[in-house]
């Protein structure tokens, strides 16, 4: 059984939602600020650039900065 749509899928009358910049730009300064934070945490934060004592942060993220391509050992 073939079922044929009555809508015509050219004149579909789904809008999309408008955002203006001033509504995503402090969505995107925060996301931008989160993924340079992950950055950090995977990719630096080892030895002189570490914020913490220890190798604990290092090794937490120790896979995905492996994975990630970030130079480790
Ligand atoms: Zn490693």
């Amino acid at each position: 059984m073939i079922f044929i749509s009555a809508v015509n899928p050219l004149k579909s009358s789904v809008s999309l939602p408008k955002f203006s910049l001033a509504e995503i730009l402090p969505w995107a300064i925060f996301i931008g600020l989160l993924l340079m934070l992950g950055i950090y945490f995977v990719g630096v934060e080892q030895g002189a650039t570490a914020i913490f004592k220890g190798a604990y942060v290092h090794e937490f993220v120790h896979d995905s900065r492996h994975m990630l391509g970030f130079p480790c050992h």
